[in-house]
């Protein structure tokens, strides 16, 4: 960074490297404004546009709202996260600027609405960077389906990898952060995507409990899963950003009302001594040396703050994959009904007949894995199938959510990795679907269960590369899982 914001420095240390929190301080004493913290972000982005971080860089309106947020700073009338750089998975609707899901059929949507979550962060003076690379409407562990090519992980180009992916879906918002794009940013996370490729670049990721953060304008992948929620470098740094866009939504039904959450808050209460469960059955799915390497660094953790390791039973684990398999792409075939060429959208030429436009704008529109899932989700809702296939997961589910519940009555939280592994290389997962699916084995238990869970970086694989560790809570107990996290974090530090 050679800009002003770069010469900045609170201590030792420089612009980028603080905290939301310090740099509010440094923005606050003008040792810096706003318009230059968001220039040397994007002069950080022009550095590293090789990445594939951006879909569309929204420069111009973020330009636009820091000079406003130094005119409040000015005035004494800062907001909670006045002049904060946030960039934005492309998947929340913002008002005049593109918003593609990463597919073709979109590539041209501007809305004419603003997500209610974004439109939390632009109220709390944040500035909106640009709108980061993903999977194909969210379908993905890798980022490789997007329309608009793959995202480089940053953390494995700095290592001289230069080809591994940085997970998926969110991949380009945990690019964002692990690259200095932004200090945080925002993901949706339906079966892993904000823990996932939070793991893979080495920074944190949190899934709230369902209905937390409002769904409202996120464009749907698997409406009864997905989820809001937030990178960033620490946890204090996703409590502050988590406090702003919490909260019910008349927009959304699913939302929950009164939730009284107040994360930064609950990182200044003491802590006390906290009961971890570690489940048998995850221990045995899908071991690997990485996996190993996390759960050891896991006990040493617990063992270094106190806490008491009690051995947890979730007998149904190794369905919850091919339950959620059935159930989000169910869920997907519906959603994506409404892309159809007619009200927006992409629109195939010439066609013959409005069936021929249909079909044709649809297979244009979407790329081959979403093309996929609607079939798959299609067939396993259509009649004669339907008792087979989405009913069972159904009741797959519900065991979940009931063996969740049986293992809080003995432990505040629990345990696992995020990954069975640390990022893989671009095209290595590519000859077959199934193989890019068994990635998502830890994470889609917590979707389905609709709990709260953080990824926080733990430990390295043989190669140097960043592996995470997933802290799961019951539902609603979301500061207490930013809690924890926040001793692990020091933990990890103190570690070495
Ligand atoms: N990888 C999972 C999937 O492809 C999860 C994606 C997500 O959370 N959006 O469905």
């Amino acid at each position: 960074m050679s800009d002003a914001a770069a010469n900045v420095s609170l201590s030792t240390k420089r612009f980028e490297d603080c905290t939301i929190a310090e740099q509010q301080t440094l923005l606050a004493n003008k040792h810096v404004s706003a318009v230059e913290s968001a220039q040397s972000y994007f002069a950080q982005a022009d550095r590293h546009a090789n990445l594939n971080i951006y879909i569309t860089d929204a420069r111009e309106s973020a330009l636009a709202r820091a000079r406003v947020s130094d005119e409040h700073i000015a005035n004494g009338t800062a907001r909670a996260l006045e002049g904060i750089s946030i960039a934005v998975k492309d998947n929340y609707c913002t008002k005049d600027i593109r918003t593609t899901a990463a597919s073709r059929i979109l590539e041209n949507f501007v809305p004419t609405y603003e997500s209610t979550v974004t439109q939390k962060l632009l109220d709390a003076g944040a500035i909106l960077t640009g709108k980061t690379n993903l999977d194909e409407f969210a379908m993905g562990s890798s980022t490789e389906s997007s329309f608009f090519g793959p995202t480089i992980n940053p953390t494995g180009e700095k290592l001289g990898f230069k080809t591994l992916v940085p997970g998926g879906s969110s991949g380009g918002s945990a690019a964002a952060v692990a690259a200095g794009f932004a200090i945080a940013a925002l993901g949706s996370d339906t079966g892993g995507s904000i823990r996932q490729p939070a793991s893979f670049c080495g920074v944190v990721g949190f899934k709230p409990t369902y209905g937390v953060c409002s769904r409202w304008g996120i464009i749907a992948y698997a409406s009864s899963l997905d989820q809001a929620g937030v990178f960033a470098k620490t946890v204090g740094d996703v409590a502050a950003v988590m406090d702003v866009i919490c909260g019910g939504d008349a927009k959304d039904s699913t939302s929950i009302e009164n939730q009284n959450l107040a994360f930064k808050q609950a990182l200044t209460q003491p802590p006390r001594k906290l009961r971890i469960g570690f489940p048998a059955q995850v221990l045995k799915a899908g071991a690997t040396a990485d996996t190993d390497r996390v759960w050891q660094r896991a006990r040493d953790i617990a063992a270094h703050i106190g806490a008491e390791i009690v051995d947890v039973s979730l007998p149904t684990f190794k369905s919850a994959l091919p339950a959620y398999y059935v159930i989000a792409l169910s869920e997907a075939s519906s959603n994506l009904a409404r892309y159809d060429g007619v009200r927006y959208g992409r629109r195939a030429s010439n066609p013959r007949d409005i069936i021929d436009m249909y079909e044709k704008s649809r297979s244009e529109g979407f790329g081959p894995e979403v093309r996929r899932r609607i079939m798959a989700g299609t067939f396993t809702l259509s009649a004669g199938y339907y008792d087979a296939y989405y009913l069972k997961a159904q009741k797959v589910r519900n065991k979940i959510v009931h063996e969740f519940a049986e293992a809080y009555k003995q432990v505040d939280l629990i345990v696992m990795p995020t990954t069975p592994s640390s990022a893989f290389a671009i095209g290595s997962h590519a000859k077959d679907p199934v193989e890019m699916y068994l990635e998502d084995l830890y994470t889609v238990p917590v979707n389905l269960a609709g709990l709260p869970a953080i990824s926080l970086p733990v430990a390295h694989s043989s190669s140097g590369m960043p592996l995470g560790l997933q802290i799961i809570g019951r539902q609603l107990s979301d500061e207490l899982v930013l809690q924890a996290a926040a001793r692990f974090e020091a933990a990890v530090k103190a570690l070495g």
